[in-house]
């Protein structure tokens, strides 16, 4: 049986909820009975504002607002009064700035740093000859502990800035917050993952073709 492959998939048949002519890696048509099921827990369960007000959100600022001020928009829908930022202390700058707005939008807002109770990498296994700076203490993030902490202080909803591929993994495993994203890591691009994408069959080749 093929894998799923929407990527594949020549005209989203999704979109109209019709299915005469899926194509056989169409999960929506292999997973239909699954689908009802994890639908109608979203439906009947504690996600059913988070789903509403999302679709509210993203119609009322569709091609106007940015994600920051959907940002805003879908926390104040929700009636949430105090939000938390785990930030990468790389972008600590950003991190004022987006508690800056969220402050003058009127939220409480707890910011924690990735560094906090930063784990010495070798404890979990890393050899020296594989850190930035080998011979030297490097202290990994704590994702774990970002996430507690923002549940102590209250937040009610998560917001990630700039959290390393893999460390965000380790947030989303341990947090129990709704938690969403407004930037993910990237030294190269600025922070604009998308970027080697829209090129890649260009100047960002290297990342299709690894052995070139
Ligand atoms: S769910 Fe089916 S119809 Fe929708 S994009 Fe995927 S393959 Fe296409």
């Amino acid at each position: 049986m093929k894998i799923a492959k929407c990527s594949d998939c020549a005209a989203p048949l999704c979109y109209l909820n019709v299915f005469d002519h899926a194509p056989a890696f169409c999960p929506s048509t292999r997973y239909e009975r699954e689908i009802k099921e994890v639908s109608r827990e979203v439906i009947e369960g504690d996600l059913k504002e988070v789903a509403r007000i999302s679709s509210v959100v993203e119609a009322a600022g569709y091609c106007k607002k940015t994600r920051v001020e959907e940002l805003v928009d879908f926390a104040r829908r929700l009636g949430l009064r105090r939000l938390g930022i785990a930030f990468c202390v790389g972008l600590r700058r950003e991190a004022g700035a987006l508690v800056d707005v969220l402050e003058g939008n009127g939220f409480e807002v707890v910011s924690v740093c990735c560094k906090l109770g930063g784990i010495a990498k070798e404890e979990f296994g890393v050899e020296d000859g594989e850190k930035i700076n080998p011979g030297t203490y490097e202290g990994a993030c704590n994702p774990a502990a970002q996430a507690m902490a923002l549940e102590k202080e209250g937040s009610e909803l998560n917001v990630l800035l700039g959290l390393c591929v893999g460390h965000d993994t380790i947030f989303f495993a341990t947090t129990r917050v709704p938690t969403t994203v407004l930037a993910t890591k990237d030294r190269v691009t600025g922070h604009c993952p998308m970027q080697p994408l829209y090129l890649a069959d260009s100047y960002y080749g290297r990342i299709k073709n690894p052995q070139e």
